[in-house]
């Protein structure tokens, strides 16, 4: 297991949790991350100008919470089929209007099989024809059963379009990352996950990565798949050029030789030589089982 690292006690400090929104088409996950960053930016964090990097932090009663912003499935099956835990707790929405759906299913076991906990987000509550209730039932048939019942599944009635309720969402997200008891070694070389990558015509490679222990650094050497790279430059999601990143972040990273996958593991190595060998060593690893798939 990639992300089992042996860690003295005394080197961990409570790190962000790690938030992904699934749900059924049209019950609004992308209104629920839109929403919640809105939140961030009216508190005059983001700056107003928000960029998309695949990922975004709000700060909430003097914690921060990650929210990744990549289809929640994609970012799930990607990872998941690399054996990289990166979510730490699934919101699932389901529209108080319409209830449980094919993808609401899909969600929760997407979540079961990843061992995340998770949180039901009640969309939509401000719409007539609204049955929080039923939703509840719904989700009790398939094993969520509300706290408020008895259960061990915490449910936020909210409306993305009035904004009701979000920061009960958060507050809520913060009681589940407790229980979690989430933490990382700052100090150790940086390691994480891609989360996106794009080739940009200007940029070059860019490469957003989470990173989920240690500190990562301007002119680091790093590897994430058979891509080494060295660290050019880091932007966060507000847009900004930062120095360094520390776990729970998520930053645009330029300096890779080329565009690894989402769901690669990145690693910091001691230098640019080392960074070359792991990258050959990966393409040379799958050269070779690609051929001999092809020979059955
Ligand atoms: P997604 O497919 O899950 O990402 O859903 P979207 O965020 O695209 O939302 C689908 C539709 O539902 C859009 O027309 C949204 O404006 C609308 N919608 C999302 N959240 C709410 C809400 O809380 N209340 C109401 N009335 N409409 C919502």
């Amino acid at each position: 297991e990639e992300f089992e690292y042996d860690d003295a006690d005394e080197d961990l400090v409570e790190r962000p949790p790690v938030v992904t929104i699934m749900g059924h088409v049209d019950h609004g996950k992308t209104s629920l991350l839109d929403a919640v960053r809105s939140t961030e930016v009216a508190a005059g964090e983001a700056g107003g100008i928000t960029q998309h990097i695949g990922a975004y932090q709000v700060h909430h009663n003097g914690k921060t919470i990650t929210f990744l912003d990549t289809p929640g499935h994609q970012a799930f099956t990607a990872m998941r089929a690399r054996g990289a835990r990166v979510t730490d707790i699934a919101v699932i929405v389901v529209a108080a209007d319409d209830g449980a759906r094919p993808q609401t299913d899909e969600a929760i076991d997407h979540a079961h099989a990843a061992d995340v906990p998770i949180v039901v987000a009640v969309n939509k509550i401000d719409k007539e024809g609204a049955d929080p209730t039923r939703v509840r039932t719904e989700l009790t048939q398939r094993g969520l059963q509300p706290s408020e019942w008895g259960g061990e599944t915490e449910y936020v009635d909210v409306s993305a379009k009035t904004h009701q309720n979000l920061e009960e969402l958060l507050d809520t997200l913060l009681v589940v990352a407790e229980l979690e008891e989430l933490e990382a070694n700052p100090n150790a070389e940086a390691s994480g996950v891609v989360i996106e990558s794009k080739l940009d015509p200007g940029r070059g490679p860019v490469v957003t990565v989470l990173i989920q222990r240690g500190t990562m650094r301007i002119g680091d050497a790093l590897v994430a798949g058979a891509e080494p790279g060295r660290v050019r430059a880091m932007i966060d999601y507000r847009g900004e050029r930062v120095q360094q990143a520390v776990p729970g972040d998520p930053v645009e990273v330029l300096g890779f030789d080329g565009v690894p996958d989402a769901g690669e593991v990145v690693r910091v190595v001691a230098n640019d030589r080392e960074a070359r060998r792991l990258a050959q060593e990966r393409e040379t690893r799958e050269k070779a089982e690609s051929l001999a798939r092809r020979a059955g």
